[in-house]
């Protein structure tokens, strides 16, 4: 186990109510859902600086203001790989299979969130799990 550091963080009374409820829930220390938390927030907010070939997952919820994402699925074509998407609930919502270069996946990602769309890359790294390689 690698060494512990402690400090002090200020955050608000119900958002540290509801951590502390998640934990009891879990069985946790709130130390370790603050952990889990920063851990995945560290790894999206840095995965796209260095560019390196990626794969993943793109869910794309559209927003009723949301223009046709037709033309920009056309235009990054070269990464989407697969598409699928269904109304649930009265929302359209897609997912995109993406591989290629991160940094037109990270292009793609960005400019379905400026359409107004709740977006969400979950990288996958599909080839890590090819066995013999
Ligand atoms: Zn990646």
């Amino acid at each position: 186990m690698s060494r512990k550091e402690r400090f002090g963080i200020s955050i608000p009374a119900e958002l540290s109510s509801k951590v502390k409820d998640v934990a009891s829930r879990r069985g946790v220390t709130k130390s370790k859902i603050i952990e889990e938390v920063l851990r995945n927030y560290i790894t999206e907010s840095t995965h796209g600086e260095s560019p390196h070939h990626c794969s993943g997952v793109i869910v794309v919820v559209k927003g009723e203001a949301s223009p046709s994402l037709e033309t920009l699925y056309e235009n990054y074509k070269e990464v989407i790989v697969g598409y699928t998407h269904q109304h649930l609930e009265g929302v359209c919502v897609n997912v995109l299979f993406v591989s290629g270069a991160s940094q037109e996946i990270e292009n793609l990602t960005r400019s379905l969130s400026s359409c107004g769309c709740f977006t969400r890359f979950m990288p996958l790294h599909v080839r890590e799990f090819k066995k013999g390689t």
